[in-house]
């Protein structure tokens, strides 16, 4: 039997999809189920987010409450007052949820957004592509295992729900399981809790059950692999049996098996015997053309001025290109607006933009300068007084007080342990020299653009 608020997490995650980003973070994933005997009881945060709900989405929770619930199941949205009267009156029932456990797994197994029509392929990600797509074409053939690896919000977890979900349409007989590493090692774990409590070995048999009796495996984000040895014995177990039966494995991490340290040798070599194909950063190109499709995808009015905004402000993590993208459209919303002009996408990003502020670090800053005049680290932070490291550290200091919100003390602490009266003086000098002379009004320019460019 199932725990009330997992059943409620599966209707979480099949609603997800089929809802914008903003009504879902809003109205839906707030709510909050408390029973569950005749009908399901949910409370909402707020009477607008019940009126929104009704109005808005009740055809999407019906749907999703029947297929996890059972057809024909009931629900109910209380406002916070309805819920105070309810649990007055009735004492919520805490073994609910008769629902077989191996309900709908399956089909809730895939985000049905992330498929390849929905990927955007460009000169970053288009190996990747043409590996998985392969792989999904002729699962277990040559490329096996395909190990995905790169950084975060780069599009792993879309590629493998993309195989998923064009096996599942393409050849819907296969045992597919997709867990991420933690997922299985938590279903290891268990098993063996099982085991020991039962004084059987039900518990190994169902999770190897699960695990080997599978046509395509695939494992998000290895990297979180823990050292526990017996772990990986059973993960490097499941792989080979996998592998010898010629089924599918397919796994993802944040860096190439060499780097992951708590992997041992021979898993590591394992993975190499098939393909490892890394996925990069997306250029601006298509980082504009995943921002399209992501604003079509959600029936976002975007102006391209705005999208190219947003493409411009982040280039690493499509994930957080996405959540501006999502921000900028609710801020038009707000504003009664069918779309946001660029003053105001930068005024909803304002505080994102303040936490790139954040980011900046003293060691950026004088890396900055290191650089910038061709010295070392060492030497604008040590003792040398001639002028060819005595002006950079003198600059460094005033760009550090300047751009950052530290405390002098702090500041002198960088450059070896110098007082306060020394960090006043070189930057009151710099302060100074800025206001009459030009090269130095040049070189401090140069050195904001360069450092605004690194956060
Ligand atoms: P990762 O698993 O690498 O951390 P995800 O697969 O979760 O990243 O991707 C983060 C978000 O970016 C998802 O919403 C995904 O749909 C989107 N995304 C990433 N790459 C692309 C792409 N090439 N085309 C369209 N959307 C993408
Ligand atoms: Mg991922």
């Amino acid at each position: 039997m199932q725990e009330l608020k997992q059943l409620w997490e599966k209707v979480l995650s099949k609603i997800e999809s089929m809802v914008s980003i903003v009504s879902y973070e809003l109205w839906i994933e707030p709510l909050i189920p408390i029973d569950f005997r005749d009908k399901l009881i949910l409370s909402a945060n707020s009477q607008t987010a019940k009126k929104q709900l009704l109005k808005n989405h009740s055809k999407e929770l019906t749907e999703c409450i029947e297929s996890v619930f059972g057809n024909g199941t009931i629900y109910e949205i209380l406002d916070p007052a309805e819920k105070e009267e309810y649990l007055q009156n009735n004492q919520p029932n805490e073994n609910q949820a008769l629902v077989d456990d191996n309900f709908s797994e399956e089909k809730c197994m895939f985000n049905t957004k992330y498929t390849f029509d929905n990927f955007i392929v460009g000169k970053s990600n288009q190996f990747c592509y043409a590996a998985a797509r392969a792989v999904a074409e002729n699962p277990g053939q040559k490329l096996n295992p395909l190990f995905i690896y790169g950084g975060v919000g780069l599009g792993k977890t879309h590629l493998l729900h993309a195989i998923g979900n064009y096996l599942k349409q393409n050849n819907p007989k296969l045992k597919i399981q997709y867990v991420t590493c933690e997922k299985f090692t938590n279903d290891y774990i268990e098993s063996l809790g099982t085991n020991k409590e039962k004084g059987t070995v039900k518990g190994t048999a169902e999770f190897r059950e699960k695990y080997r009796n599978l046509d395509v495996l695939m494992v998000d984000d290895i990297q979180f692999i823990s050292k526990r040895t017996s772990t990986q014995e059973e993960f490097f177990h499941t792989f080979n049996d996998l592998y010898q039966q010629n089924k599918q494995i397919i796994i993802s991490s944040d860096r190439p098996p060499k780097e992951i340290e708590t992997l041992e040798d021979r898993l590591r070599s394992r993975f190499s015997s098939g393909l490892i194909q890394d996925i990069q950063a997306p250029d601006f190109e298509t980082r504009v053309a995943i921002l399209r499709k992501k604003a079509q995808l959600e029936r976002y009015f975007i102006d391209d001025d705005v999208i190219e905004f947003i493409a411009e402000k982040v280039d690493t993590n499509i994930r957080e290109m996405e959540g501006l993208l999502s921000k900028v459209y609710f801020f038009a919303t707000l504003l009664g607006k069918k779309s946001a002009s660029i003053e105001e996408a930068r005024e909803a990003f304002k505080e994102q933009l303040d936490v790139q502020k954040e980011k900046l670090t003293p060691q950026t800053i004088i890396q900055t300068v290191c650089d910038y005049y061709g010295i070392e680290y060492n030497e604008i932070t040590g003792k040398k007084k001639s002028k060819e490291i005595v002006e950079p550290r003198m600059i460094a200091i005033y760009l550090i007080s300047d751009m950052i919100d530290i405390p002098l003390i702090s500041i002198g602490r960088l450059f070896g342990g110098r007082d306060h009266t020394t960090i006043i003086h070189s930057r009151d000098k710099i302060s100074e020299l800025l206001k009459r002379d030009h090269k130095t009004k040049t070189i401090i320019n140069d050195l904001k653009k360069q450092i605004g460019e690194k956060c």
